[in-house]
């Protein structure tokens, strides 16, 4: 690079093309960080940046690596890897098998993806890997994908972590509603895809109330999904202050409430996050679902996940 390019990194490395930064990625199975909160240890995400909006998303940090505002531009200058299927079949081959998340740095269904088309070819590259994996989505466009998500063994989850439609609108504004979500969740089960919901972010003080959780996890009791994953908001860095500043205008009185609430590094206090999964497992308990990550089975040589509701 010369010394006196000080163009930012996302003007160095993409090409702007109808509304989406084109970028050819070196690398496509990245570390998971452990904000993500998530079962997985390592993700490949064709997009980076999500149209979705979510306030609390822990992905922030990643645009601003690029130069780019982790705030608006997160939601609004997606990154593409359009050379993401050829990568990941190049690292397939030197892999361990150890699952993959898939869609971390941005949801690997949301609009971008019918511009480019690209989970196709990544579902079928980690099917034929025989790499188990599981697939983070609040959009409805991963039907598209049933048939090759069920043939693959993959795992579908979809973000639920509350059923008040208020709450959605401030803080998942792109995205699409929970009743949406939860028909979604009946669907891909209906289609025989492994699929168990997200419960993340349960936002503290906003949608932790024992009424509110005990709605949501009743409603996805009724889905069929095989069970129910808590996930308590975390606040990396550039998640932080994102977020407080919609708080600080929507909820001022909280602002002083989280700031207790979360350490330096963005995560909840222990004890809060232990009171708040225990409540989820109890709710599961009561709905018949399993609570927390399932681990893959290989059945037939494929790895395969639970797809039934257990205790
Ligand atoms: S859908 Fe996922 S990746 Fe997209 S903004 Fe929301 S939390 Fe972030």
């Amino acid at each position: 690079m010369d010394a006196s390019d000080d163009r930012r990194l996302i003007e160095r490395r993409a090409v702007w093309r109808e509304g989406f930064y084109e970028t050819q990625a070196r690398t496509v199975i990245e570390r998971v960080p452990r904000a993500a909160g998530i079962a997985q240890r390592w993700a490949v995400s064709p997009y980076r940046g999500c149209a979705h909006a979510c306030r609390g998303c822990g992905a922030r940090a990643g645009h601003a690596k690029l130069g780019l505002d982790p705030g608006r531009d997160f939601d609004t200058r997606v990154v593409v890897k359009p050379n993401v299927v050829e990568r990941l079949r190049a690292e397939l081959g030197r892999w361990a098998g150890e699952p993959l998340a898939v869609g971390v740095t941005g949801d690997c269904y949301q609009a971008a993806e019918e511009v480019y088309r690209l989970m196709p070819g990544v579902v079928g590259a980690l099917g034929e890997a025989g790499v188990p994996f599981t697939v983070y989505t609040r959009s409805p466009l991963v039907l598209r994908d049933a048939a090759a998500l069920a043939e693959a063994g993959a795992q579908v989850a979809v973000s639920i972590a509350f059923v008040d439609e208020r709450i959605r609108r401030a803080v998942e504004p792109g995205a699409v509603g929970a009743q949406a979500r939860l028909e979604l969740v009946s669907a891909l089960v209906e289609a025989g895809v492994a699929c168990r919901v997200l419960m993340s972010p349960v936002l503290p003080l906003l949608t932790d109330a024992a009424d509110q959780l005990a709605a949501t996890v009743r409603r996805i009791a009724a889905t069929g999904a095989a069970g129910v994953e808590p996930v308590v908001l975390r606040l990396p860095a550039a998640t932080r202050s994102w977020y407080l500043a919609w708080l600080g205008e929507a909820h001022p009185q909280l602002v002083g409430r989280y700031e207790e609430l979360y350490d330096g590094v963005g995560l909840p206090s222990a004890d809060y996050e232990a009171r708040i999964t225990g409540q989820i497992e109890q709710l599961c308990r009561l709905y018949g679902l399993r609570c927390g990550a399932p681990e893959p089975v290989v059945v037939a040589g494929r790895p395969r996940f639970p797809q039934l509701s257990l205790v």
